[in-house]
């Protein structure tokens, strides 16, 4: 026995991408959208993967999924209540308000948001109560909008303060100009990340212009939806996840990888990509090895967040292998990675690789445009280059407060302006941690003190 994870879904992008991650765990574990057992697969196939980290079995011998949805506008969860997974979640997972949060980080974390805390607490505590042994949360949710931003910043600092020994990982949507929903959403980012960075040991931040252009460029979707960019993800949560859920040769968990991605407690940033991101309309035509999907996972226009690590240098890379391979070709393609010139590792880190294989062949969702393939990779690697993400973000905050351009709304739900500076002065410092890290020959008294 593993332990076991709980899902939490925060705002309308937590909630879709937790549908599209849910919706691809059935698959994988072979269970009917009511959470039943499929009855056409056999049960040697079935009991290949492990339910209990994710599921809990009920006496009528379903599967319900350990996650709960909170949103403060009760569209995105009404959907789920009448949709193809509604006998799947017990009513009492799926929380919702009266009132959104409008994009404004505020308002999802002092006013409308607080009121539903309590409950959510409530909810949660009931989910660890019945696990025998709660190894942590997967969070998901943006940034940039309100409920998963400021009502996510508030249940994570509580999360800190009651569950403070259980891991605390997110997937969190990082807004981008061509899929934003407000212009607000750089000051959601900042007031969030200021809120969350000590209370989530790890961050996989999904930059949605990235997947978009993925989507665009791989699967030839003129103008991809989000459905689109949630299955992409989903693909790469899953094979985050694989190792919890399914055995394999390099089988590594969850807080092993962990370890080796975060080397200082705010460094806590690492990229995510995926290959093969190949259309259905292809596949076939195509042959993968291992070495090639691995090269394929160091190209800049893979990755998940738009920069470029020629611009920085890697602190610690996981590779994830799913499907048919063998740890020899996994080795080798590492091996060819590090004599490469333009591989750029620091120097305070000297292996920086590891390695995990799952036998599990990634499945994709019938009649979708990414195709199935028998082996993927996924990589997650802290670089220092993330930090170009942090500077984007930075400057068009300033844009708007060098004029306290609505800042109004804000103050308006019970914020002070002082939080503004604040949460500006520490990314700022985020930025600064990662020049830091990445300078090899100074070790100044600050490098130091980001261990503490
Ligand atoms: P909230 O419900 O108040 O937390 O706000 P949203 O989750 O709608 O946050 C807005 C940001 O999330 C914008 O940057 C959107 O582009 C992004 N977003 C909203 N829904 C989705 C989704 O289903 N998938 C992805 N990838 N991004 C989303």
């Amino acid at each position: 026995m593993r332990g076991e994870i709980c899902h939490l879904h925060l705002g309308q992008a937590g909630t879709q991408l937790g549908n599209a991650a849910w919706e691809l765990y059935l698959l994988e574990h072979s269970l009917m959208p009511d959470g039943s057992i499929d009855p056409d697969v056999s049960q040697e196939i079935c009991q290949r993967g492990s339910y209990e980290t994710f599921f809990t079995e009920t006496g009528n011998g379903k599967y319900v999924p350990r996650s709960i949805f909170v949103d403060l506008d009760p569209s995105t969860i009404d959907e789920i209540r009448t949709g193809t997974y509604r006998h799947l979640f017990h009513p009492e997972q799926l929380i919702s308000g009266k009132e959104d949060a409008a994009n404004n980080y505020a308002r999802g974390h002092y006013a409308v948001g607080k009121a539903l805390l309590e409950d959510v607490i409530d909810r949660i505590r009931l989910v660890a109560d019945n696990c025998s042994s709660l190894q942590g949360f997967l969070i998901f949710r943006s940034i940039g909008g309100g409920t998963g931003s400021g009502f996510g910043a508030l249940l994570l600092e509580r999360l800190s303060a009651e569950y403070g020994k259980k891991s605390k990982l997110e997937f969190a949507v990082y807004p981008s100009p061509s899929v934003a929903t407000a212009v607000v959403e750089p000051y959601n980012a900042v007031l969030s990340t200021h809120g969350t960075i000590d209370n989530s040991e790890c961050t996989f931040l999904v930059d949605n212009e990235a997947v978009y252009d993925i989507c665009k460029r791989n699967l030839d979707i003129p103008r991809p939806g989000y459905d689109h960019l949630n299955r992409l993800i989903a693909q790469v949560v899953s094979s985050v996840t694989s190792s919890l859920r399914f055995s394999g040769a390099l089988n590594v968990d969850l807080n092993e990888f962990q370890t080796n991605l975060v080397p200082f407690p705010r460094i806590h940033y690492p990229l995510i990509s995926y290959a093969p991101v190949i259309s259905s309309n292809c596949s076939g035509h195509e042959s993968f090895k291992v070495k090639d999907l691995t090269f394929q996972c160091f190209e800049p226009k893979n990755q998940m967040v738009v920069c470029d690590p020629h611009n920085g240098k890697y602190m610690a890379v996981a590779l994830l292998y799913r499907g048919d391979v063998v740890p020899h070709d996994c080795n080798q393609a590492v091996a060819s990675v590090k004599a490469k010139a333009s591989f750029n590792l620091v120097e305070w880190c000297p292996t920086g690789f590891k390695l995990g294989i799952n036998y599990q062949k990634p499945i994709s969702v019938p009649h979708s445009e990414l195709a199935s393939v028998d082996r993927s990779v996924t990589m997650l690697s802290n670089s220092t280059s993330i930090a170009e993400a942090w500077s984007r973000l930075n400057h068009k905050f300033d844009l708007m407060y060098s004029k306290r351009a609505f800042v109004h709304w804000y103050m308006g739900e019970g914020m002070e302006e002082g939080e503004f500076s604040e949460a500006r002065e520490n990314l700022a410092a985020l930025e600064k941690d990662y020049e830091e890290v990445a300078n090899d020959t100074i070790l100044s008294d600050r490098e130091v003190d980001l261990e503490y």
